[in-house]
């Protein structure tokens, strides 16, 4: 299975509209994030966590090819943003989400005319799965087993596919849902920056949830311009905890 970091970034991006400050001024590409997404393929099956504002720019030097499921983790702007992007995707078919309930229902809100029963022709066309955290789900045979955390007050979705998961937004993770992060090559998840934050683990809290979930190798995303260069943080990592950077690319 292969993994691709199409975004790395917070719900701002870095840089920051407006900031001077030395991660939004860097010259190193990895200090420039776009929101959080990851691109999976695996055999021939090709999935999409997470479909923020800016996905067009994500996809558009990747291979024109069926986007098999979109997972969707929560309805916030920064991870559902580029949905109407997927427009040229159903060319192929309809476009197939999944997500939990809270999602689903915002998703029928926010993007109406993709639901309604008369639709506006060249309208995205989707088809919407709620699913469920109690038992896995497949896409085209792959296994997918949803996880529950909490983004703040939020219940959100991580995702387990394999011996891979992917938690973003999370501040709180259920005692219950660790036996599902059991075992695994590798773990991405949030951290935003070293301070506290309402709805997001810091880097402390960050590195706790990977002392507790014990993965080989674990990878940050959704990081914000206060988390400081990437070359100078990642030196401060602990073994197999690593920095991602957008365009990173990883076998699983
Ligand atoms: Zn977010
Ligand atoms: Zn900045």
């Amino acid at each position: 299975m292969k993994v691709k970091f199409l975004g790395t970034g917070t719900s701002t991006g870095v840089p920051e509209i407006g900031c001077k400050c030395p991660v939004c001024t860097s010259n190193d590409i990895k200090d420039r994030r776009l929101r959080v997404s990851v691109l999976i393929n695996t055999g021939d099956v090709r999935l999409l966590l997470d479909c923020g504002p800016d996905f067009r720019e994500q996809i558009i030097n990747e291979e024109f090819a069926p986007i098999d499921g979109v997972l969707l983790t929560h309805e916030h702007y920064d991870h559902v943003g580029g949905l109407d992007d997927l427009r040229p995707f159903c060319r192929f078919s309809d476009v197939d989400i999944y997500t939990n309930s809270i999602t689903a229902d915002a998703l029928r809100t926010r993007i109406p005319y993709s639901f309604i029963e008369h639709k506006y022709p060249g309208v995205p066309l989707f088809r919407l799965h709620e699913v469920n955290s109690n038992s896995t789900f497949r896409i085209k045979g792959v296994e997918i087993q949803p996880i529950d955390i909490m983004h703040y007050m939020l219940p959100i979705f991580g995702y387990r596919i394999g011996s891979f998961a992917y938690l973003t937004d999370v501040k709180s993770i259920p005692d219950s849902e660790y036996q599902k992060l059991r075992n695994l090559d590798v773990l991405v998840i949030n951290a935003l920056h070293m301070s506290e934050h309402l709805s997001h683990l810091n880097v402390a809290q960050a590195l706790e949830e990977v002392r507790k979930i014990a993965p080989r190798r674990t990878y940050f995303i959704h990081m914000s311009h206060r988390m400081g260069l990437h070359a100078d943080v990642e030196k401060t990592l602990p073994p197999n905890v690593f920095l991602s950077y957008d365009g990173l690319e990883i076998e699983v």
